[in-house]
C-alpha cells in the first residue's frame, strides 16, 4: 500500500498489483509507448534496503519482449531523427518542468527502493533534472561547423546526425541521475533508446518515462526493459544498436566495454572508484572536517565519487580524534526517517562484504577507530545498517585501500608531504575523483596539476562537474574516449557528416575531366 500511495500526481503505471497469486507488485516494460507486464518466468524480488521486506518484484525480460522493445526503437527512429530540433527541444522543456513537479515523489520512490535519504534522493533527481535542462540547449550543442570558400565556388560544412538505436545499462546507487544521463540527451540528439535500469531499483526509471511520455514524447523513442546478464548480453550483441552508456562496477564495465565493442558499438563505461581527499595542515579545519565527513559517509558511501579515503598531511594527522568525534555524532536511520544523515546498504550481501572488508583492516595490522558494524537501528532491525566506521593506520598494499569499498567506511593514511600523498594517489589504479584541502593556492594548484585523476576539488569534497562540462573520471574509473554529459555527451550520441559543395556560375562548366587529385 506505501508503494502505492508514492505519487499523488501521476497515476502509477510503475508498480501494479501482480496478475499472479500474491499481492506483491510488479514493475513493468515499456514498450512502444505501453507499460506492459512482461510474460516471463523469471522474476527478481525488490527489497526495500531498510526493512528488507518484499515491495515489489521486477521481470527479467524475455527474448520476445527484449526484441519487440528493440523493433520499436528501431521504427520510432526515422520520424524522431527527422523531427524538427526545436521540437525535441520543446518535448525536454516540457520534461524538465514535469521532473521538478514530481521531484518529491520521484526522490521517495528512489528512498523505498535505495534506501538514501529524502534529502539525498530529492539531490539524486536533481542533478539528473540538470542535466535534463543543459539538453534542452541543443539548438547550439548540437551545432556543426562550416568554412566557406575553401576554393573557388566551393564550401565546406558538417552535421552533427543522429547515430540510431542506443542502449543505457544503469547502477542501483543513482536511481534517477544516471538513468537521466543517458536517454535525455540522446533523445534530444535525434536517437531512441533502450534502457536497462538496474534490477535493485527499476521503480524511478519507470515514472521517469511515464513523464517523459507525458512531455510529448513519441511512442517507441524511449523502451526500457529489465534484467540481468540476458538483458546485458541482448543489449550489448544486438546489430541494431550502435552505442551503449554504461554506470556502474569494473566487473561488469569491462565485460560491457569489450563485448559492445566487439560487436562494433560505441561504449562509454563509467565505473568504480577510489577517492582521496588530501588534508594539508593550513586547511579550514572546521569545514574540511565537516566536508570530510559527509562526503566519506553521505549515502551511506554508496557514491562513486564518496571521498572514502583520507590522507592526513603532516600536523593534519592530529585532527584524526575530531573527525571521529564528528562522524560519531551522524545519525543513522531508515532513509524517510527525519534527522536521518545516512541510510542501509542495499543488500544484506553488501553489508556482509563491507564488514568483511573492515575485517581484512583489521586483520593486515590498521586500527579501527569507529566501528559501524554492530549498529541496531531501532524499529529497523532487519534492515542493512553499517554505521560509519574510520580505519586508521592503513597502508597502500592493504585490502582495504585497494578495493572500493562503497559502504560508509572511510580509510586514513598519513604522510609527511604533499608529494608522498600525490604520489600514493597517482599509484592508485582508479581516477574518478580527489579533492584538496588546503588555504594555500600555490599547494591546490601543485596538486590539480600533478595528480593523475580526472576530476579534481579544491576546498570541493565531491566535485562531480555541472553539465555544461562533463563526468571526467580517468584510468580505471572509466574506459572509453567520450565522456558522459555536457559537449562530450553529444560528442557520443552523435556522428559527423561533412558536406563539401560546389556552386559554380553556368559559364565556368568544366571543359575536360578532372582525373587529378583535387589540391
Ligand atoms: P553493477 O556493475 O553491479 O551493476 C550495474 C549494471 O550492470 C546493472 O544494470 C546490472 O544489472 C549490470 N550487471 C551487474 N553485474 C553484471 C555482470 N557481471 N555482467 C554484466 N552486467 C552486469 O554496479 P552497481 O553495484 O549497481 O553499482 C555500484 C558501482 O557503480 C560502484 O562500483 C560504483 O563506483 C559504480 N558507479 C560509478 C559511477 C561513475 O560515474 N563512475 C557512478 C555510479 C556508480
Amino acid at each position: 500500500a506505501r508503494i502505492l500511495q508514492v505519487s499523488s500526481k501521476v497515476k502509477s503505471p510503475w508498480y501494479s498489483a501482480s496478475p499472479f497469486s500474491s499481492s506483491v507488485p510488479t514493475v513493468k516494460l515499456f514498450i512502444d509507448g505501453k507499460f506492459v507486464e512482461s510474460k516471463s518466468d523469471k522474476w527478481i524480488d525488490i527489497h526495500n534496503p531498510a526493512t528488507n521486506e518484499v515491495i515489489g518484484r521486477v521481470p527479467q525480460a524475455t527474448k520476445a519482449e527484449m526484441d519487440a522493445a528493440i523493433v520499436s526503437c528501431k521504427r520510432a527512429f526515422p520520424a524522431w531523427a527527422d523531427t524538427s530540433i526545436l521540437s525535441r527541444q520543446q518535448v525536454l522543456l516540457r520534461y524538465q518542468q514535469l521532473i521538478k513537479e514530481n521531484l518529491k515523489e520521484i526522490a521517495k520512490l528512489i528512498t523505498l527502493e535505495q534506501g538514501k535519504t529524502l534529502a539525498d534522493a530529492e539531490g539524486d533527481v536533481f542533478r539528473g533534472l540538470q542535466v535534463v535542462e543543459h539538453a534542452c540547449s541543443v539548438t547550439s550543442l548540437m551545432m556543426g561547423e562550416t568554412m566557406p570558400s575553401i576554393t573557388k565556388d566551393m564550401d565546406l560544412y558538417s552535421y552533427r546526425l543522429p547515430l540510431g538505436v542506443c542502449a543505457g545499462i544503469a547502477p542501483f546507487n543513482f536511481p534517477a541521475m544516471i538513468p537521466l544521463w543517458m536517454f535525455p540527451m540522446a533523445m534530444v540528439c535525434g536517437n531512441t533508446f533502450l534502457m536497462k535500469p538496474s534490477e535493485r531499483v527499476p521503480g524511478a526509471t519507470i515514472l521517469l518515462a511515464k513523464l517523459l511520455q507525458d512531455s510529448g514524447a513519441p511512442d517507441g523513442t524511449l523502451n526500457i526493459i529489465h534484467g540481468q546478464h540476458e538483458a546485458v548480453n541482448f543489449i550489448c550483441d544486438h546489430p541494431d544498436i550502435k552505442a551503449i552508456s554504461f554506470v556502474g562496477s569494473n566487473q561488469a564495465g569491462e565485460y560491457i566495454f569489450e563485448r559492445g565493442s566487439r560487436h562494433g558499438k560505441r561504449v562509454q563505461a563509467n565505473m568504480g572508484a577510489k577517492n582521496h581527499g588530501v588534508v594539508m595542515p593550513d586547511a579550514n579545519k572546521e569545514n574540511t572536517l565537516n566536508q570530510l565527513v559527509g562526503a566519506a559517509f553521505g549515502a551511506a558511501g554508496q557514491r562513486c565519487m564518496a571521498l572514502s579515503t583520507a590522507i592526513l598531511v603532516g600536523e593534519a594527522r592530529k585532527w584524526l580524534p575530531e573527525l571521529v568525534e564528528r562522524a560519531k555524532n551522524l545519525r543513522v536511520n531508515a532513509g524517510d526517517q527525519p534527522g536521518a544523515d545516512l541510510g542501509p546498504l542495499i543488500t544484506p550481501q553488501a553489508k556482509e562484504r563491507v564488514c568483511n572488508l573492515i575485517d581484512s583492516g583489521t586483520k593486515e595490522g590498521a586500527s579501527i577507530l569507529l566501528d559501524g558494524r554492530k549498529i541496531k537501528v531501532k524499529g529497523y532491525e532487519n534492515g542493512n545498517f553499517v554505521g560509519p566506521t574510520i580505519i586508521s593506520n592503513v597502508k597502500p598494499n592493504m585490502t582495504c585501500y585497494k578495493e572500493e569499498i562503497f559502504g560508509p567506511v572511510l580509510v586514513v593514511l598519513e604522510t609527511e608531504t604533499l608529494d608522498e600523498a600525490i604520489q600514493i594517489v597517482n599509484n592508485n589504479p582508479y581516477g574518478n575523483g580527489t579533492a584538496i584541502f588546503t588555504t594555500n593556492g600555490a599547494t591546490a594548484r601543485k596538486y590539480a596539476h600533478l595528480v593523475d585523476v580526472g576530476q579534481v576539488g579544491v576546498n570541493v569534497p565531491i566535485p562531480v562537474p555541472l553539465p555544461m562540462f562533463s563526468f571526467t573520471g580517468s584510468r580505471s574509473s572509466f574506459r572509453g574516449d567520450t565522456n558522459f554529459y555536457g559537449k562530450q555527451g553529444i560528442q557520443f550520441y552523435t556522428q559527423l557528416k561533412t558536406i563539401t559543395s560546389q556552386w559554380k556560375e553556368e559559364d565556368a562548366t568544366l571543359s575536360s575531366p578532372a582525373v587529378v587529385m583535387p589540391t
